[in-house]
């Protein structure tokens, strides 16, 4: 257990801990009874999932806009549990939540996967202007940072807007404290820079540091700033002085920038409390439907449990982890249970590890070759639009037609087969058909990893529908008499360094 200071706000939640009973997470209450439409299951041994498809559909979005199912899950995924990195206590209490919740609507299986994880611990600190004036920046440290001594790291700021215009300013690097300010693009969510700007806000603090700067400070990367600054993971490489690093907001990147215009030597000092401790070990939580036919072919539906740990965790990924969830209590409630298994996995540490993505590629190995296909929605809880896949010759088309009874809803489109989700890359080495529920992402780069990632940001419409949307995939992937075509294996993928978590 860090040593933390006794502020009173850390008192109370000691004592909260400390009260056990109090935080112990019941399972949701059932869901209340509508009247139901009768039972839609498709014939067993008929042609399956197009021909059932339309009444499951209706039956699915029915059901889910009178109970609610999703959005209850996540009001007390994110309410009562709040925000969840891996390794903390809140994260322990998600994956029990989730397991017990899963077991108590009706999954066959419900289990915790054990998986060593990395535990940071972001502390407190302060970055400031210290030169030409003095003024408190608002910042976040980066994941992974390290911390610093009472006295801070501070130097001049050199401004870039890329790795090659810092390596252009060698020398004057040294001693420095670098401002990587690159804004990225409000457009909806696509060719927003977002993951452009993650590759210098992961590869920044080495190769500043191997010019001999003392530390990294980054223009948040958001598509709208009230101030806010925005954490995400950052790296750092063997043999490479390891740097502070933090992300501060648009406002005051822009006032560096600013002051610097002018002429004047601007300094900057950067204080962190941040630090990494031992791996600890937590869990993917995993539920399952077993398939009435061939329980051994599996669908797997996912997200991740973990976020980081500012915020509420809503859009990303609570968002993703309960619509996984409701897929099992729909097809449950509405006594659909298709030919194959359908299988909830809410992957742990996808923002700073992949360690959970990889752990289930690797534990389940053995039956990878029976996995029909994956679904992962990490991109928010916005209007679902569509999906991705990353699959063989025809499914495109064959996935494309089981998708048209959803037409009404507008997620009957596919998108492309590149953003699939991180937790699945993992298994792109075995060729498993890798979907990813994709959501309207216009404003979903405003509020991700900050503070203002909190339940208010979703509709329960909106939320119902990507429940809907994941849950009637699963079933047509589940149910379809053949599976879709399988990718063309890739090689071994090396976990870090990757392209920024959704
Ligand atoms: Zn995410």
């Amino acid at each position: 257990m860090p040593r933390r200071t006794a502020s009173p706000l850390l008192r109370c939640a000691s004592l909260l801990v400390l009260a056990g009973p109090v935080l112990a997470e019941p399972a949701p209450s059932p869901s209340p009874t509508p009247p139901r439409p009768a039972p839609v299951a498709a014939r067993p041994g008929g042609s399956g999932a197009l021909a059932a498809g339309p009444r499951v559909a209706a039956a699915l979005l029915a059901e889910e806009t009178v109970s609610q199912g999703a959005w209850k899950k996540l009001e007390w995924l994110t309410d009562r549990i709040g925000n969840r990195i891996s390794g903390s206590p809140a994260a322990d209490r998600a994956v029990a939540w989730a397991v017990r919740t899963m077991a108590a609507e009706g999954a066959d299986a419900a289990r915790a996967e054990p998986v060593l994880v990395p535990r940071w611990v972001r502390g407190e600190g302060s970055v400031e202007v210290t030169a030409p004036t003095t003024r408190p920046l608002a910042f976040l440290a980066l994941g992974g940072s390290v911390g610093t001594d009472a006295y801070g790291m501070s130097g001049p700021v050199v401004a870039v807007s890329s790795l090659e215009e810092l390596h252009a300013k060698g020398g004057e690097v040294a001693g420095s404290v670098v401002l990587i300010d690159k804004p990225i693009v409000p457009n909806g969510g696509e060719k927003d820079g977002y993951g452009a700007g993650s590759k210098l806000r992961y590869y920044g603090p080495p190769e500043a540091a191997k010019l001999g700067a003392v530390g990294m400070v980054i223009r948040s990367l958001g598509t709208s700033s009230m101030r806010l600054p925005h954490t995400g993971g950052t790296g750092y490489e063997d043999g490479v002085a390891r740097i502070p690093a933090a992300a501060i907001s648009a406002e005051d990147a822009d006032l560096l920038a600013r002051l610097l215009a002018s002429g004047d030597r601007v300094e900057a000092c950067i204080r962190l409390t941040s630090r990494t401790l031992a791996d600890v070990w937590s869990a993917n939580a995993v539920g399952e439907l077993r398939g009435r036919e061939r329980p051994d072919e599996i669908v797997v539906v996912g997200g991740h449990l973990d976020s980081w740990d500012v915020g509420q965790g809503a859009i990303d990924d609570g968002a993703g982890v309960v619509v996984a969830m409701e897929t099992l209590r729909l097809l449950r409630a509405l006594d659909l249970r298709p030919r194959r298994t359908v299988r909830a996995v809410l992957f742990m540490n996808e923002e700073n590890g992949l360690r959970g993505g990889e752990a289930y590629a690797r534990d389940h190995a053995a039956e990878l070759a029976h996995h029909v296909a994956a679904i992962e929605s990490d991109s928010g809880g916005a209007r679902p639009i569509g999906f991705y896949l990353d699959a063989g010759a025809g499914a495109s088309e064959r996935f494309l037609e089981l998708l048209q009874p959803l037409s009404g809803t507008g997620v009957a489109h596919l998108l492309g087969k590149d953003d699939t989700g991180a937790d699945l890359s993992p298994l792109a080495q075995s060729g498993i058909p890798r979907l990813g529920l994709r959501q309207d992402m216009t404003h979903y780069f405003d509020w991700h990893h900050t503070e203002a990632d909190t339940l208010d940001k979703i509709t329960r419409d909106e939320l119902a529908l990507n429940a809907v949307a994941m849950a009637y995939a699963a079933w047509a992937l589940a149910e379809d008499a053949e599976p879709l075509a399988r990718a063309v294996p890739l090689p071994v993928l090396t976990p870090v360094p990757r392209k920024g978590s959704r």
